[in-house]
């Protein structure tokens, strides 16, 4: 399998290739095709496994595949993750992506000033990624609005559970509108994650590496 095979735009091949990707990882190779798709999946992978390529870009192409929704406000594609190490790693990938299109990312998690972050989202984006204890601050000041959200993506999901981040991401996710694309990536399934995949995801396609 190459990233042709996957159908991205020129622009898009080219900011692959610019980071030295030759070829899709195992990760990459199974999640992309059904990604793309628009299908929900649950992915079983761990960092290392180049899974924030496998979700960062199809919310590129899906982003680009909106254009109806380019007149709104708030962010098309919401990632959130359990520490803002991973969630700066992740806001990191996505900006490489994003550049070529114009698409602006932002990353909002604790230890940063909230008044910086809340004028950064006032300003407008298309990617949030954040941790949902501060992505709750955020939404609760009113710095975004969910309207505009149809991509989801929870990242290290039992890595957000063992942090007691469960109702954080109940909340959030009640707040996106049902007819979203999820994604769930998670390094084990334990019963209770298993059991909110169940509820917020739609006929999840399960990739494991
Ligand atoms: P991740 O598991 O998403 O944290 O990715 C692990 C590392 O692999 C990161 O440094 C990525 O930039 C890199 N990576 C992701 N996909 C590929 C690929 N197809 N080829 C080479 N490196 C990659």
């Amino acid at each position: 399998k190459t990233f042709e095979d996957c159908g991205f735009a020129p622009e898009l091949m080219r900011a692959i290739a610019k980071q030295g990707y030759e070829k899709p990882t195992t990760i990459q190779c199974q999640a992309l095709p059904i990604v793309l798709s628009g299908r929900d999946v649950i992915g079983i992978a761990k960092t290392g496994s180049g899974k924030t390529a496998s979700f960062v870009l199809p919310m590129i192409v899906h982003i680009m595949d909106q254009p109806e929704l380019q007149k709104e406000e708030g962010p098309i594609g919401v990632i959130c993750a359990p520490t803002r190490e991973l969630a700066h790693q992740i806001f990191l990938e996505a900006k490489k992506f994003a550049k070529a299109y114009g698409i602006r990312a932002s990353a909002v998690y604790g230890g940063m000033s909230k008044l910086d972050q809340f004028k950064e989202l006032k300003a407008g984006c298309e990617i949030v990624v954040a941790t949902p204890g501060r992505l709750i601050d955020m939404l609760k000041m009113k710095a975004l609005t969910m309207t505009r959200a149809t991509y989801l993506v929870l990242d290290e999901a039992d890595r957000m559970f063992d942090l007691g981040f469960e109702p954080q991401i109940r909340s959030i996710v009640g707040q996106i509108r049902p007819d979203r694309q999820t994604l769930l990536f998670s390094a084990t399934m334990p019963r209770k994650v298993e059991k909110l995949a169940r509820e917020i995801l739609s006929d999840p396609v399960r990739v494991t590496v």
